[in-house]
């Protein structure tokens, strides 16, 4: 066997074809379900390397597999997904996913080229998963009506395609904008649920005779009020963020409104906060609306879970980064606003995503650049193989996935997703 430090090896010796693939899937940027060419980009690299693969998973999606092991199952997810470019001219990685995709394929060739996983239980699974990015709702919707596809999301259609059945352990890394620090390990990805209260009541002359109409606005008041209260009962650290608007709230002065539509995002930092304050949340319109004799109706629009990252993996990862830095160059557990799909994947799968400092610019903005190839493809990369040379070496460092765990938490994934996708 190895040692990691030979195996690391494999990773620095191919330095410079990295970098420059990491320049050709950074300029070929595409949006969710239309990265084609990015799969294609994938694809000869795995045909040239003589490594089978199933494409067209989720539409573009890609997955590789390395080892024939029974037994212990590892994931590495690598989004491939872009931005349009603030400027209207095409597309931009303005989220650093090419770097994730660079970095998949990278570890693919090291552990297929040293065949570090011949003759062990274990075995690698390459995930390069489309539309991570939670946008061009029109197009996805198109392809979702169409039968194509059943989510908005590549991870969430590569789990109702069953894609991770089996896998014990998922792993993924993000860029970072935190200058000073090489990693962030142990961070928070809060969940969001959007919400469209819909308020119906009667109209009437607001003068001569308001006592006979329903003013949906005042249920929709009312109901502000007790959101705005509602918050008052959840901890900070639990993240809970609500700030409703009114996208419809009558139209002429003289009549009593009778349609208000009243709309949010609902984030938590924990499933168990975004699944109560979703049902809170309805209560607040339930009763607010029932005190006024209005009637009413709730839309749901599921968006990402938030990510709840495993404990155990984290301490391998960290390990691995201290190899590479010290204590002081790695943020630990920041809280991030953001989301990503990779939530969904936590939720069902012991899951890890660490961060990794090397971009400048702004995140989702046309100046995002990568400045530090150093540190994002090969030191990252490092931090991954080192990560998982442990979990196929060292069974104590394995986080076990438990199988009959597995099939409760997708029935129940299911149902939310199923329930809330309007
Ligand atoms: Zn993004
Ligand atoms: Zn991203």
């Amino acid at each position: 066997m190895l040692t990691k430090e030979e195996l690391l090896e494999y990773l620095e010796k191919e330095k410079q074809a990295i970098y420059q693939r990491g320049d050709a899937f950074f300029q070929c940027a595409e949006l969710g379900f239309r990265e084609v060419e990015t799969a294609r980009m994938i694809t000869d690299l795995l045909v040239e390397w003589g490594i089978p693969y199933k494409k067209e998973v989720a539409l573009t999606g890609v997955i590789a597999t390395i080892g024939k092991g029974n037994g212990y199952h590892i994931a590495f997810v690598a989004d491939i997904d872009a931005l349009p470019r603030k400027d209207g001219n095409g597309s931009i990685h303005s989220c650093g996913h090419s770097i994730q995709t660079t970095l998949g394929l990278s570890l693919l060739k090291v552990l297929h080229d040293s065949g570090i996983l011949e003759n062990t239980d274990t075995k690698v699974s390459f995930f390069f998963t489309p539309a991570e990015e939670y946008i061009d709702f029109e197009y996805r919707d198109g392809l979702i009506a169409a039968g194509k596809l059943e989510f908005r999301s590549g991870k969430q259609n590569m789990i109702a395609l069953g894609c991770f059945d089996g896998v014990d352990c998922v792993l993924s890394a993000h860029a970072n904008g935190d200058e000073g620090m090489k990693f962030d390990v142990a961070s928070t990805l809060a969940g969001f649920m959007a919400k469209k209260a819909i308020f119906m009541g009667r109209a009437a002359h607001s003068g001569a005779a308001p006592h006979l109409g329903r003013n949906t606005l005042h249920g929709a008041t009312l109901t502000m009020n007790a959101i705005s209260f509602l918050k008052d009962q959840f901890a900070v650290e639990k993240g809970l963020r609500l700030n409703p608007v009114l996208t419809v709230g009558g139209g002429s002065v003289n009549t009593i409104p009778d349609e208000t539509v009243l709309e949010t995002y609902v984030r938590a930092n924990d499933n168990e906060t975004l699944f109560e304050a979703c049902k809170r949340f309805d209560g607040c319109v339930e009763h607010c609306a029932k005190a006024l004799d209005l009637e009413y109706k709730i839309l749901n629009t599921v968006g990402y879970l938030p990510l709840t990252q495993s404990k155990g993996l984290n301490n391998v990862v960290r390990e691995n980064m201290l190899l590479h830095c010290s204590l002081e160059e790695i943020l630990e557990g920041p809280i991030s606003g953001a989301s990503g799909d990779v939530g969904d994947l936590g939720f069902l799968i012991p899951t890890i995503q660490f961060g990794f400092s090397g971009v400048k610019g702004r995140f989702h903005d046309d100046s995002f650049q990568i400045s530090d190839y150093e540190n994002c493809y090969i030191t990252s990369g490092k931090v991954m193989l080192g990560t998982i040379y442990d979990l196929i070496t060292n069974p104590n460092c394995r986080v076990q996935q438990n199988a009959k765990e597995y099939v409760v938490k997708k029935m129940e994934y299911f149902g939310w997703l199923h329930q809330n996708y309007q």
